[in-house]
């Protein structure tokens, strides 16, 4: 996943799975004189929830040293999490959750933040817990050949979009969160407000429940996934990468998903 002269950013929420890689990573990278690590830190706009966040990952940079660049959904698309989703609200186009909308939208933050810091990988905090969520996600929708895209390291598809990585993706939730309890580190435990309304939420109560019921689940679904991954890519149209016609960021469409978004809550 990494090189030994990689600039790496860490995408930090607060949570205990992105303040663990931290720790980690930032011990890692200190063997390798010629690579270097930033955090970055996206604040979307939930009230009550995001703000505790912000400081806890602040708190951990400052401690280990670490460069902190933090980009609001605010100053990049001029509204808070909270007002789209109030706007979403008022409006006849209720159709996607604040889930579907924050992920959208904070990919787009991630890969900015890190252009600012110059990284050459995004290291995410995704855990076999994440992946294995993300897979029955994709198979609920009906849309199983995202799956191709969304592989422990990325394709560098773009000069302007930023390779990201997962190295926790075959660790456990349970074994992350263990780590931070034990090296006492400090992270966020109260869950986003919105959280509870995805369907993501669903199917990790399902996944926990046949985990425990039937230790090694979880695993079993993530290589299963990994030996059709090959052929799940090939049957995977590949889109050319151009540029959106509204905000110049890379896209396979004419108009990028954030801009038809943006232009929904707009109308
Ligand atoms: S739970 Fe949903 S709304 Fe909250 S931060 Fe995660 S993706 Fe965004």
């Amino acid at each position: 996943m990494l090189k030994y002269n990689d600039t790496i950013a860490v995408a930090v929420s607060g949570g205990k799975d992105s303040v663990s890689l931290l720790h980690i990573l930032a011990r890692t990278e200190n063997k390798f004189p010629k690579a270097s690590l930033s955090a970055i830190t996206i604040d979307e706009g939930i009230k009550g929830y995001r703000d505790e966040a912000m400081r806890i990952a602040s708190d951990n940079c400052r401690k280990l040293g670490i460069r902190h660049e933090t980009v609001s959904f605010r100053e990049l698309y001029g509204y808070t999490l909270d007002e789209i989703v109030k706007k979403q609200e008022r409006t006849e186009h209720r159709t996607e959750t604040a889930c579907a909308i924050c992920g959208v939208l904070r990919r787009r933050a991630l890969n900015i933040a890190g252009r600012r810091v110059g990284a050459s990988k995004i290291a995410t905090a995704h855990t076999l817990d994440d992946e294995t969520q993300t897979i029955l996600l994709n198979i609920f929708h009906g849309d199983i050949i995202r799956t191709a895209r969304e592989k422990p390291v990325t394709d560098k598809a773009d000069d302007d979009l930023i390779q990201k990585i997962k190295p926790f993706c075959l660790i456990p939730e349970e074994e992350t969160a263990l780590y931070a309890y034990v090296k006492k580190t400090k992270f966020q435990s109260i869950a986003c407000p919105y959280a509870s309304d995805a369907l993501r939420n669903d199917i990790r109560l399902i996944l926990n429940r046949l985990e425990k019921k039937r230790p090694g689940t979880k695993f079993t679904i993530y290589k299963s996934i990994e030996k059709v991954r090959p052929s799940l890519e090939m049957a995977e149209k590949k889109k050319r990468v151009a540029r959106c016609v509204i905000c110049g960021e890379p896209t396979s469409e004419r108009t990028c998903r954030v801009c038809q978004i943006l232009q929904k809550i707009r109308t």
